[in-house]
């Protein structure tokens, strides 16, 4: 589905090929670049709480998109997803861009 998928926990790094991941789907209303891979969706490259962070930004198509998803973000752990929720809610520069 998504070509350059990386295996790894957005958050601390953790490869997660063999593992159960977790994930986040936040909505985003910044438009997003790359129009020619919109359909598909694509991985972005985001900075959180002064951490870089990737994502898949949904495609068009995609079932996440159409519940109204923009973003999903992908972790090795629960505890990831907790940590990254908190800190996405404290940095507000990057929360206004959000919903
Ligand atoms: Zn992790």
């Amino acid at each position: 589905m998504y070509k350059k998928m990386p295996t790894e926990c957005c958050w601390c790094g953790n490869d997660t090929t063999d593992s159960e991941v977790f994930t986040i789907p936040v909505k985003f209303k910044k438009d997003t670049e790359h129009p020619e891979v919109k359909l598909n969706g694509y991985i972005t490259n985001l900075e959180v709480g002064g951490k870089k962070v990737w994502a898949i930004v949904t495609g068009l198509n995609s079932e996440a998109k159409q519940a109204g998803n923009d973003l999903i973000f992908m972790f090795c752990s629960k505890d990831c997803a907790y940590e990254f929720k908190d800190t996405l809610e404290e940095d507000m520069k990057f929360y206004n861009e959000l919903f």
